[in-house]
C-alpha cells in the first residue's frame, strides 16, 4: 500500500534560453509534500527529457499533475496541460491543478479551459501539503461525468487558497451551469514566510548541479559571453513589491490570494547572510540572483536590511568565511538609492551605494520603463515620485562606482508619441554606450491582475487559444494597443524585424547564425528595429554607428 499520493509538478513550458535556473517555488512545495510524506516529481522543461515525460504520465504514475503556469506563454502551457491530461486520464483518474502568480490572478479563465480542475492561490505549500492529506483518504474517484466528484467538492469548500468550479444549484428543469468558488488563502505570516524562504531554503535538495553543468556547455558554445557566471543561485527574500505601475501586476499576487492589503515581509539581513553562507559554501554557488522585485524594498527597515547585510558579506569575505570573488545581483527601484529630505530634495544614498559596490553587487536590474518625463507618469507606467533627473543621477553613479545598471525599457507605452519613442531610445542608447546594460519589451504586455488590465479603459489585443478536442475558444490577453496610430502599426513587428536584423548584422560581421548576443547589443538591434519600421532613418544611422564602435572597442555589456 503506498504511503502517499504521488505527485508530479512541472514548470511552465517557457523555455528560459541561455539563463536556466531551478523553479525554487516547485522545490519549496516538494519539501512542503514530501514532510508529509507524499512522492513528488519535479520536471522542468528546459533541462528534462519531454519523451519521458510523457511516457510517465500515460503509465498512470501520478494522482496529481500540476503547472507552475505564465500568462506570457499561456497557449504552449494549455498545450501541455490537454495533452498531458488526455494521456493521465487515459490510464486512471488524475487531477490536474495549477499555482503561481498567473494561477492566483486569472484563476478565472484557466479554470473555464475545462482543463484545470483547481488553482492553488498565492503561497500555496501548506494548503497544497494539507489537501494531499485529505485527498489521500479518498478513493482516487476526483470526477463525476465533466465536474468533480462530490467528495472533493466538499473537501474542496472545506480549503483555503484555492478556486475551482462547482455546479450551481439545479432548478428542475435548467442546468444552471458552473460558477467559479474562490476561497481566499490565509494571511501570510512572517513566521511561514521565513519558513518558505529562508528554513527550506537551507534545506531544499535543488539539484543546482544539474543546471550548472548544462549552462557550462551552453557557455563554452556562447559569444561574448566570456563574464557570466554559470554557479549563480536565485533567492527570494521580500514577499512582494507593492508599488502600483500601471502595467505590473507583482504588487496583487499576495493580495487577490488572500482579498486583503498585506504589509511587506522580508527576511533579515542575517537570514540572508546565512543563505549566501550556506549556497556558497555548501553548494559551490559563486554569484547570487536575488530574484525580488525590488531587493532594497526601499523603506527605512529594507534600506537598514541592505546595508546590515553588506558589512556581514564585507566581514565575511574579509575573515575568510565567504570566497571573496562572490558576487550579487538584484532589481531595485531608482528611488531606492534616493533619500528624500524634508525640505522635499532628493540626494544620492551614497553609503548604501558604496557598501554595495565593496560587497560585490556587480549588476542591478532597473524599470526605468521609459526615459520620456511626461510618460513616466501616465497611467499605464505610473512610477510614482521619481523624475528623469532622478533616473540619471542614480544610473550616473552605478556607472561612475562600476556597478552595470539593467535598464528595463517598454516600447508600446500606450499613451507614447513617436517623439517621446525616440527620445527614450537616444537617452537609452547614450547609457548603453556609457556601459549600461538593456533589456527591452516591445509591446505593453496585459497582465491579469495589474491596475491597467482592472481599469478597463485601455484598448488590448487578444490571441485566440482554441480547444482542438472541444473547440472552445479562450482569448488571451496579450499587450495593450498604443494609441498613437504610427506606433499602433508597427508594435506587433518590432519582434520580427529586430531578428532579421540580427541576422543582417552576424553576416555583416562574419559571425555563426548562432553566435549568442548580448542584451544590450540585443537591445540596440530592437531599437534600430523601431526607428526603421517608423522610418526614423536618422536615428537609426546613429544607432549603427554607435553599434559598430561599440563592436570595434567591445565596449557591449557582456
Ligand atoms: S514594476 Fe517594479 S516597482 Fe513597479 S509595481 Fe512592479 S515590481 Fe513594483
Amino acid at each position: 500500500m503506498k504511503n502517499g499520493l504521488s505527485i508530479l509538478l512541472l514548470t511552465s513550458k517557457s523555455w528560459a534560453g541561455f539563463n536556466i535556473s531551478p523553479p525554487l517555488g516547485l522545490y519549496n512545495l516538494k519539501t512542503a509534500v514530501e514532510a508529509h510524506n507524499h512522492c513528488c516529481e519535479i520536471f522542468d522543461y528546459d533541462i528534462d527529457d519531454e519523451n519521458l515525460l510523457k511516457t510517465r504520465v500515460k503509465s498512470g504514475a501520478y494522482d496529481i499533475i500540476g503547472m507552475s503556469v505564465t500568462h506570457v506563454n499561456m497557449s504552449m502551457d494549455l498545450d501541455a496541460i490537454l495533452e498531458l491530461r488526455q494521456l493521465a486520464l487515459s490510464a486512471h483518474d488524475t487531477l490536474m491543478i495549477a499555482g503561481g502568480q498567473e494561477a492566483t490572478m486569472n484563476y478565472e479563465q484557466w479554470l473555464r479551459t475545462k482543463l484545470l480542475d483547481i488553482c492553488f492561490l498565492g503561497f500555496a505549500d501548506k494548503t497544497f501539503a494539507n489537501f494531499c492529506d485529505h485527498l489521500f483518504l479518498f478513493d482516487r474517484k476526483y470526477h463525476e461525468g465533466n465536474s468533480l466528484s462530490t467528495n472533493l467538492l466538499t473537501l474542496l469548500q472545506n480549503t483555503s487558497g484555492v478556486a475551482y468550479l462547482a455546479p450551481m444549484l439545479k432548478t428542475e428543469r435548467v442546468d444552471m451551469g458552473m460558477q467559479t468558488v474562490y476561497q481566499p488563502s490565509p494571511t501570510l505570516t512572517r513566521e511561514e514566510f521565513s519558513e518558505l524562504f529562508y528554513v527550506n531554503g537551507l534545506k531544499n535538495n535543488i539539484p543546482y548541479y544539474r543546471y550548472w553543468d548544462i549552462m557550462r556547455a551552453r557557455k563554452n558554445n556562447a559569444f561574448n559571453n566570456a563574464s557570466f557566471t554559470v554557479e549563480t543561485t536565485r533567492l527570494y527574500t521580500v514577499s512582494h513589491c507593492p508599488r502600483r505601475c500601471g502595467f505590473c501586476s507583482s504588487q496583487n499576487f499576495l493580495p487577490l490570494s488572500q482579498d486583503k492589503k498585506i504589509t511587506i515581509i522580508m527576511l533579515s539581513a542575517q537570514e540572508v547572510y546565512e543563505l549566501v553562507e550556506h549556497y556558497a559554501n555548501n553548494v559551490g554557488a559563486r554569484a547570487f540572483m536575488f530574484s525580488d522585485d525590488d531587493f532594497p524594498v526601499g523603506n527605512a527597515q529594507g534600506i537598514l536590511r541592505l546595508k546590515e547585510f553588506c558589512q556581514k558579506v564585507i566581514e565575511g569575505k574579509s575573515s575568510g568565511e565567504l570566497p571573496s570573488d562572490l558576487q550579487f545581483f538584484c532589481q531595485a527601484r531608482v528611488l531606492d538609492f534616493l533619500y528624500r529630505q524634508s525640505d522635499g530634495t532628493k540626494i544620492l544614498r551614497s553609503e548604501l551605494l558604496q557598501l554595495m559596490k565593496l560587497a560585490g553587487f556587480h549588476n542591478i536590474g532597473l524599470g526605468i520603463e521609459s526615459f520620456s518625463e511626461r510618460l513616466l507618469h501616465m497611467p499605464s507606467v505610473n512610477k510614482i515620485g521619481v523624475t528623469l533627473d532622478d533616473y540619471r543621477i542614480v544610473i550616473d553613479e552605478l556607472l561612475r562606482l562600476g556597478i552595470t545598471p539593467q535598464m528595463f525599457i517598454i516600447i508600446g507605452i500606450p499613451e507614447s508619441t513617436v517623439e517621446d519613442l525616440m527620445d527614450s531610445i537616444t537617452v537609452a542608447t547614450e547609457y548603453i554606450h556609457k556601459g549600461a546594460d538593456v533589456a527591452v519589451i516591445s509591446t505593453m504586455r496585459v497582465y491579469p491582475g495589474s491596475p491597467l488590465t482592472q481599469n478597463g479603459d485601455y484598448p488590448l489585443v487578444t490571441k485566440p487559444w482554441i480547444n482542438p478536442v472541444t473547440g472552445q475558444q479562450t482569448d488571451i490577453l496579450d499587450f495593450f494597443i498604443p494609441e498613437n496610430k504610427e506606433i499602433a502599426g508597427i508594435v506587433d513587428m518590432i519582434d520580427e524585424a529586430a531578428a532579421e536584423e540580427q541576422v543582417s548584422l552576424k553576416r555583416r560581421y562574419g559571425w555563426s547564425e548562432d553566435a549568442m548576443l548580448s542584451k544590450s547589443l540585443i537591445g540596440t538591434i530592437q531599437f534600430i528595429a523601431v526607428a526603421k519600421l517608423l522610418e526614423r532613418h536618422d536615428v537609426a544611422t546613429r544607432l549603427y554607428k554607435m553599434v559598430d564602435e561599440n563592436l570595434e572597442s567591445s565596449s557591449y555589456a557582456a
